[in-house]
């Protein structure tokens, strides 16, 4: 024993899985990590006791299965997200990655197919082919916007069952009109996915898809606390849709699938959601120094309303994250030719980014 000897090639895994290979965003211990789109900023101190009370009081019931329906928390994210919304239009999952999931299990599925505008999140075609769909690349322009026309067009010609749009998109950062989701839910006759998982890092006059779930029953928009709310370690994302659109989600989720003590976690850090968000306008100043300094030395940012910034002008991104990795900072390499994806950091991360990037002088 000991001795790992076979090979994927050797079980009888699902053809449809062959040659496929996982998400795999590296995960090294530099000082420095700006590459998965973290919130570089800790839990507060005093929201982190007042959590730690809450698990301690969930830890005495941990012998009991946990509240199936998680019903004070769906009301803690009613609450949060406003719009009128109440808990039985909320959902939650072990980050917006299982919520994703469950939506795909329910609507996606063999035979079936997921739509997105390219490059998006690299994770939804992952989960559109772990449901057995398959997933079919949408375009958009050079500088990665599309306009209500054009979505329309595109959604209408590959009729899919399922649309996700990210707004603001990863990994470009860039915004989607509500013109645009207006328009693809007419255009579409499966469901309609809005990931908004950088909503909170948008300017604060920007609307929500939310504004439009009345009388949208196929419309679904997807949040997360990995990233304004410094809780990707806890795994925690959720959605608001139509309390019929949950339904079909309660076909398909796991017998308590957010257990009692990331429920506890997730309800006192939506108490005090005003603290755990207070880094968020820190982080949109990082966000646009980052551009600007960008722009100085040459390179060609793309707008973000996100927490992290999309660039291009590089002569060799390769050479540039390996250089950057060995001064200690992680970076990430999105496979879009002469591009690099950096988050925005605490102000010295960001800083001691802007610095070595300089000294570098990768811009072609
Ligand atoms: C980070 C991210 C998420 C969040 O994933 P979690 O599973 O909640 O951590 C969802 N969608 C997009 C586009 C993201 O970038």
């Amino acid at each position: 024993m000991g001795r790992v000897t076979a090979s994927l090639d050797d079980l009888p895994l699902r053809d449809d899985l062959r040659g496929l290979t996982p998400y795999g965003a590296p995960q090294v211990p530099l000082p420095i990590a700006l590459n998965v789109n973290e919130n570089t900023h800790p839990v507060p101190d005093e929201v982190a006791s007042d959590i730690l009370d809450d698990i301690a009081v969930a830890l005495r019931d941990i012998n009991r299965y946990p509240d199936r329906e998680f019903t004070t928390l769906r009301e803690s994210f009613a609450d949060y997200l406003g719009h009128g919304l109440d808990a039985s239009q909320i959902w939650a999952g072990n980050g917006s990655n299982e919520v994703l999931q469950h939506i795909l299990q329910a609507f996606a599925g063999p035979g079936r197919t997921v739509f997105g505008f390219a490059p998006t999140y690299s994770m939804y075609p992952l989960l559109a082919r772990g449901t057995g769909a398959s997933w079919v690349a949408g375009s958009r322009h050079d500088d990665y916007t599309i306009t209500a026309e054009e979505a329309a067009a595109q959604v209408a010609d590959a009729d899919p069952d399922v649309v996700i749009l990210c707004t603001p998109n990863n990994p470009t950062g860039t915004p989607l009109g509500l013109d645009v989701v207006e328009a693809v839910y007419e255009a579409a006759r499966g469901v309609v996915i809005v990931d908004e998982a950088y909503q909170e890092f948008a300017p604060r006059d920007a609307a929500s898809a939310l504004t439009l779930l009345e009388g949208r029953p196929r419309l679904a928009v997807s949040r997360t606390m990995s990233k304004a709310f410094a809780f990707a370690g806890a795994r925690v994302g959720y959605l608001a849709a139509d309390p019929a659109f949950i339904d079909a989600l309660r076909l398909v989720r796991l017998p308590y699938h957010l257990s009692a003590l990331t429920q506890a976690a997730a309800v006192a850090a939506l108490r005090n959601s005003a603290t755990m968000l207070r880094m968020v306008d820190e982080i949109v100043e990082q966000r646009d120094r980052i551009t600007a300094t960008l722009e100085a030395l040459g390179y060609q940012p793309h707008a973000s309303w996100s927490n992290f910034v999309l660039f291009g002008g590089v002569a060799d991104p390769d050479a540039t994250w390996q250089a950057l990795y060995e001064r200690g900072i992680l970076v990430r390499d999105i496979g879009i030719p002469n591009h690099l994806r950096v988050s925005a950091g605490t102000e010295a991360e960001t800083t001691a980014f802007l610095d070595a990037l300089a000294s570098i002088d990768s811009a072609s």
